[in-house]
């Protein structure tokens, strides 16, 4: 192993594992990689973001798992960044550490009302129904009749989708037990999901816009379907996705209702612009401006207030206008783009210069933008640029040999891929009298005893 170049990867969702999957691959040099995760189990957003109902896009885990398996692979899961192990630890210890830790909290709107109760992120919200430990306290009350989702792209469209769904359609999911709870009491009759701007500059992806109109338990309905314009005129030049969406929405527009007891209901053209309250202190409204589409001096179409307002009543909200990173202890960060600062995945110190051995990957490298592949074209660009930087002598020349001993001293706890796989044997046997995946096991004290394989009760 003497010859080998060890990089230490910071987190162990798609964009950790397809940087893992790369460098394992290279021959000259050849590396020995370590993925770290805070988390008792790896695979960050396939396992705590995808939707529950959408197993065949978890299945990505599959190739995953292959890399796991890999002589020169070993995974170190509850291991804390930052305090467990620090940056200077781990460069002392590794010619290459790689951050792909994701961007794990919400966008703010920036509204008065943003926090009151009822009024959920949509990143606690999802990590609460797909059963991450920090969130399996969440209290969602749906007793509620009417929700509200801001934002127009594909997680608006997962938290409205899981919202509706049917307790036999949840039945045959890994979404968490104490969700399907809450779920199949739902008392909620509208789902609203707000856009600022029209059909045509929606982020929805056309699959996830169809499902939509398939809602064992929902009727779809559409307000504002009809292009203005600037966008009418937009559309000739539109690239495949947006084109078909407006069809699709067209589509549903001309609908008749089904009569199911659940309305989904997109609506385009609006703003939040405050959340209002009751005396409890609890969402009673949301207040909105209607907006218009207007050319930028750069030819994209944006959304401008019109000064008509409107409320619109709903007991719950769901703020789903994208993620955002959060600083890293010490490491770079650009506040304003919420990323690490980097160059193509180089590590940019305050002096503008590379981090020597430092790197970053996936949405904290780039943004929360595309689907899970697009993580495997934006690691190889990293990995592309470390192996440069190998092959011309200029990575981290680190002292200090293996990192094992490091953790047995400050990171007892830390659990090995064996422990993740006992996490995963007990889930899916408890998962299989029920014809489900898998019964995830949703608080640190369950997962930290299935990974060392005692029995769990939990
Ligand atoms: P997103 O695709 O970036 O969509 C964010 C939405 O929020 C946009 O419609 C945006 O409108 C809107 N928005 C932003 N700021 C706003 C504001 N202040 N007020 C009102 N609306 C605002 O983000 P996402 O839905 O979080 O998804 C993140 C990524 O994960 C995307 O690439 C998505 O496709 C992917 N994803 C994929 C799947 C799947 O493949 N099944 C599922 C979930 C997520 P503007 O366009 O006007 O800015």
């Amino acid at each position: 192993m003497t010859d080998l170049l060890r990089v230490a990867i910071i987190g162990s969702g798609p964009s950790g594992f397809y940087a893992a999957a790369q460098l394992l691959a290279a021959d000259d040099p050849a590396f020995a990689v370590d993925v770290f995760d805070r988390l008792p189990t790896p695979f960050g957003l396939v396992r705590a973001g995808v939707a529950p109902d959408h197993p065949k896009i978890k299945s990505v885990t599959r190739a995953f798992d292959k890399t796991a398996q890999h002589e020169r692979f070993r995974f170190f899961g509850h291991v804390d960044f930052g305090t467990d192990v620090t940056r200077e630890e781990l460069l002392e210890r590794y010619h290459a550490v790689v951050y792909a830790v994701g961007t794990s909290t919400d966008r703010r709107l920036g509204v008065p009302g943003e926090d009151l109760r009822g009024s959920h992120p949509a990143t606690e919200f999802v990590a609460w129904y797909n059963g991450h430990p920090d969130h399996s306290g969440l209290e969602v009350d749906l007793q509620a009749q009417r929700a509200v989702v801001v934002g127009a792209g594909n997680v608006a469209i997962d938290v409205a989708r899981m919202l509706a769904l049917a307790p036999e359609e949840l039945a045959l999911t890994d979404t968490a037990d104490h969700a399907i709870e809450v779920l199949n009491r739902s008392g909620l009759k509208e789902i609203t999901i707000l856009a600022r701007r029209g059909p045509l500059q929606a982020a929805f992806t056309n699959p996830e816009l169809l499902e939509l109109g398939e809602l064992q338990r929902a009727d779809v309905e559409i307000v504002g379907a009809e292009l203005d314009p600037l966008s009418q005129a937009a559309l000739a030049d539109a690239d495949k996705t947006r084109t078909r969406n407006v069809e699709i929405l067209q589509e549903y527009a001309a609908r008749e209702p089904a009569g199911k007891p659940m309305t989904v209901r997109l609506r385009f053209l609006v703003s939040p612009v405050e959340l209002l309250g009751d005396e409890r202190g609890h969402v009673r409204a949301i207040k909105v401006e209607r907006n218009e589409i207007v050319a930028r001096e750069d030819g994209s179409l944006a959304a401008k207030g019109t000064g008509e307002f409107e409320e619109i009543p709903c007991e719950l909200v769901f703020r789903s206008i994208g993620y955002t990173g959060e600083p890293l202890g010490d490491v770079p960060f650009d506040e304003r783009r919420g990323l690490i600062r980097n160059t193509d995945g180089r590590v940019i110190g305050d002096d503008g210069e590379h981090c020597t051995g430092e790197y970053v990957t996936g949405w904290i490298k780039r943004g929360p933008s595309g689907v899970i592949g697009t993580n495997k074209k934006d690691s190889q660009d990293t990995v592309t640029r470390i192996l440069e930087d190998a092959r011309a002598g200029r990575l981290n020349a680190p002292a200090a040999q293996d990192v094992v001993e490091l953790l047995a001293a400050k990171a007892e706890h830390h659990i090995p891929w064996e422990g993740w796989l006992a996490i995963d044997e007990a889930e899916t046997s408890a998962g299989a009298p029920q014809g489900r995946p898998r019964v995830k096991l949703t608080e640190w004290e369950a997962l930290r005893r299935a990974a060392t394989g005692a029995r769990t009760s939990s």
